[in-house]
């Protein structure tokens, strides 16, 4: 293939494009603003959790190396402490994935993958990349894709009003890897709790830098009492704070953590952002394209654990399109068509994942609460993690929402 392509950043999407692309005989260029090394000593990025449909992207491409180290993630909990009986929970729910997610820290996997690109003969370069480095690449490439996550340079696409609800943070974020936390029986599982007006924390096995590790999702309501992570400076601090919050709202995560410490000074994180979707196409002060894939152009709110799948998603959406179109050149035309292939997939993440982020409207308190006493409908909730179009039309159509929840109840009586 004769055609060259560059890559701007070198995470879940850009690695996974580069790796997929350079298999297929592409001159692959990928440009990012750390080394290897950087990475690996760096503070933890994300909880990174991969469902089975995304893994599968990777495995694809051969590029599933942590699947023996790395302790899997059977299913899904729900718990909702009572608002009246302290230490008691409202609803409390879990269920098996049909095929079990990972999470691999991608302090481990970024790097990997970026040495193993450039030994396998690939164009490695470490730059932070403004519109000069852009303008650079679009001289020398058939086709340059901005893979830059939540990086400044992404802000140069045009925010897709219509489709970004939101203008500001809807959650506070933290990051807590720690080890010694006792496991969740008789499977593994993400552990996911509700805390009505306040936030929600989650947490899951995973893979860190020094082994298996547990990963603290915290994710608390701006100004709220889940949001005091600025006075928690230090790696000390931050696990204190955490176990705060557990102690004060969650008992029965509390309890698990008697002998948790941290993996290392570095897990940890602590941040916000708005959930936004953007504008596929940049067009360079030349008059030159940029493709914008993953985060760049959809990046939502963790409180779904979607990130990491809409990338793996996003490049084999983009892959795919690259593989097909052979020689010819790449246009506006054929970057808004391949685009709007994702999003045919990404608006129902999207649309999911915002709905989240306020307060639930009663038929999916019904349906959450229906979940407890129906296993299967449980199941279809905890799998629907895998691939959220699953969820429609129900999750946002009461009348659906209800007739599905008739359908599991009688069984479950
Ligand atoms: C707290 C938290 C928890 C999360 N938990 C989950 C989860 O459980 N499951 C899940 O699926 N997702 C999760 N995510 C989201 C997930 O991590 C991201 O969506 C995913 O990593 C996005 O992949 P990407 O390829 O778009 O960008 P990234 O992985 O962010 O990669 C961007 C790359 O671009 C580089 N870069 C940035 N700017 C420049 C520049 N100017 N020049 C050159 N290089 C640049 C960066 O260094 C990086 O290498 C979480 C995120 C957060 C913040």
């Amino acid at each position: 293939m004769s055609q060259r392509i560059a890559i701007v950043g070198a995470g879940q999407s850009g690695l996974q494009m580069a790796l997929g692309l350079q298999a297929k005989g592409y001159r692959v260029t990928l440009l990012t603003n750390r080394t290897p090394d950087q990475v690996r000593a760096g503070k933890v990025m994300s909880s990174q959790c991969m469902f089975d449909r995304a893994l599968q992207t990777e495995r694809e491409l051969g590029l599933n190396w942590w699947d023996d180290a790395c302790p899997p993630v059977e299913g899904i909990g729900l718990a909702i402490p009572h608002p009246e009986q302290p230490g008691a929970r409202l609803i409390d729910w879990a269920a098996r994935l049909d095929h079990p997610a990972q999470a691999v820290d991608q302090r481990l996997k970024m790097p990997a993958w970026m040495e193993t690109f450039a030994q396998r003969g690939g164009d490695l370069r470490i730059a932070d990349a403004g519109v000069d480095e852009l303008e650079a690449l679009a001289r020398e490439h058939d086709l340059v894709l901005l893979a830059a996550g939540k990086g400044e340079i992404v802000s140069r696409f045009e925010r897709d009003a219509t489709r970004s609800p939101f203008s500001a943070p809807q959650r506070s974020l933290a990051l807590t890897y720690v080890n010694a936390m006792t496991p969740r029986t008789p499977f593994s599982r993400v552990c996911f709790n509700l805390i009505p007006g306040i936030g929600e924390y989650f947490v899951f096995p995973a893979l860190t830098l020094s082994g298996p590790c547990e990963i603290m999702v915290f994710e608390g309501i701006p100004g709220g009492p889940m949001d005091r992570w600025a006075d928690a400076r230090t790696p000390e601090r931050h696990l204190a704070e955490s176990l705060r919050i557990l102690r004060t709202w969650l008992p029965w995560e509390a309890e698990r953590c008697d002998a948790v410490t941290l993996t290392d000074e570095q897990g940890i994180l602590a941040g916000r952002f708005a959930p936004t979707v953007r504008r596929p196409v940049m067009t360079l002060p030349s008059g030159r394209l940029v493709f914008g894939m993953a985060d760049a152009v959809v990046v939502n709110d963790p409180i779904t654990g979607q990130g990491s799948n809409n990338a793996a998603k996003c490049c084999k959406v983009y892959l795919d399109a690259i593989i097909a179109h052979g020689d010819r050149g790449f246009d506006a035309d054929w970057m808004e068509q391949t685009f709007a292939r994702y999003w045919q997939y990404a608006g129902d993440v999207v649309n999911w994942t915002n709905s989240l982020l306020t307060p639930p409207p009663a038929h999916i308190l019904s349906l959450l609460g229906a979940a407890g006493h129906a296993p299967e409908l449980a199941a279809r909730i905890a799998n629907g993690f895998d691939n959220p179009p699953d969820f429609f039309p129900w999750w946002s159509d009461s009348a659906a929402c209800q007739q599905l929840i008739d359908q599991h109840l009688p069984q479950a009586a």
